[in-house]
């Protein structure tokens, strides 16, 4: 495999301009703080224009761009958030129509993922889920798999006391995966053909959160930051000109070369997922011809339960290894989890986006 380049970025995230506490400078310093090589701020139907670029803290710098996060203001409850990256222009004024929003986002070049596709309500403080309800919708880029706030939500609703304040003050003893359901319609759509690219972010509003006479900000954006993000992997390198590099995060993102990292169990940089067959090499998110059967391989830098999943069954597995090898014969979107022991639970560390073995009985859908 040819060297590839990784940068680590978080995708969404709020500001004043919408929802947030904290500006653009603001969070770059966070973002600085937590490690990551670039964010993507995306205010709720405001695509803020003019502060895209490098921030810096003397030592390193971070890529700052921003995309937006829509949806119809007008429709309760309220549901099918998207965001979106690269349109390069105001869209939220297609936000009645999910499809109409998604076609005018890939007619401006853009990219589009489903936010929080399962987000549950917070009953206890009246907050409603905002899942995606619009699921006949087609053309769009990907799934946001994992929305670490909307996993706190959820940890929330469904828990005692104890977990509630837990999930408060610490969010890592609680939160240990993406909702199952995101997981599955992930794989059912992998399943029938069509090209969906998972990321995972932190959705990072810097909120003063209370829960009854508690009151702190226990979720600032540093923190967030070092939580769950999305890594990409691009055989060019970023040269520090913003708009260079810019594309580059988008190209990655738009091919799936990229895989989510729950960074708070453990640096999961330098994880890969590739192919090798007959017709050539392939890394996450590309297709690639069966033939006569490809070897998949898997290496998650540190010893842990890799899992190599098809369609939503597991194919292979190793646990305490630090590599999996497997030779598919079949057809298929084949994905990787791999799960560590963090205080004292299994988690989920590291999902890779699907590589696609294309043969007679699986092929992509070219919407
Ligand atoms: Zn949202
Ligand atoms: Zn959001």
């Amino acid at each position: 495999m040819s060297l590839l380049y990784e940068y680590s970025g978080n995708l969404h995230m709020h500001t004043p301009y919408s929802d947030g506490e904290a500006y653009h400078a603001e969070i770059a310093q966070a973002a600085l703080a937590a490690g990551l090589d670039f964010i993507i701020v995306t205010d709720h139907n405001v695509l803020v224009q003019g502060v895209e670029g490098y921030y810096t803290n003397h030592e390193n710098h971070v890529l700052l761009l921003t995309g937006e996060e829509i949806h119809d203001r007008t429709r309760l409850p309220q549901a099918s958030h998207l965001l979106v990256y690269g349109a390069e222009r105001e869209l939220a004024t297609c936000a009645g129509d999910p499809q109409g929003l998604i076609n005018a986002v890939n007619a401006a070049g853009g990219l589009s993922f489903l936010a929080h596709p399962h987000d549950t309500p917070l009953d206890q403080l009246g907050e409603p889920g905002i899942p995606w309800e619009d699921w006949h919708v087609l053309g769009f880029t990907g799934l946001e798999i994992w929305n670490y706030m909307s996993s706190v939500k959820q940890v929330i609703n469904e828990g005692g006391f104890w977990q509630r304040i837990r999930a408060v003050f610490r969010p890592e003893e609680v939160v240990s995966a993406p909702n199952p359901l995101t997981l599955a319609k992930w794989d059912a759509l992998l399943s029938a053909g069509q090209r969906v690219v998972g990321i995972g972010n932190s959705d990072a509003h810097g909120t003063v959160f209370q829960l009854g006479l508690l009151k702190h900000v226990i979720f600032p954006y540093d923190f967030l930051f070092s939580c769950v993000n999305t890594h990409i992997l691009s055989a060019q390198p970023f040269n520090g000109d913003w708009q260079h590099d810019k594309a580059i995060v988008y190209k990655a993102l738009r091919q799936g070369h990229a895989y989510i990292g729950y960074d708070l169990l453990g640096s999961t940089r330098q994880f890969r997922f590739s192919a090798h067959g007959q017709y050539g090499t392939a890394i996450m998110g590309d297709s690639l011809k069966l033939g006569s059967g490809v070897t998949l391989q898997a290496l998650a830098g540190a010893r842990s339960h890799i899992k190599l999943i098809r369609h939503g069954e597991v194919v292979a597995e190793a646990h305490n290894r630090e590599n999996l090898t497997y030779t598919a014969q079949q057809g298929g979107a084949y994905r990787v989890e791999v799960w560590r022991t963090f205080k004292g639970k299994p988690r989920a560390w590291i999902l890779s986006n699907p590589i696609y073995l294309e043969d007679a009985t699986y092929r992509l859908n070219h919407v």
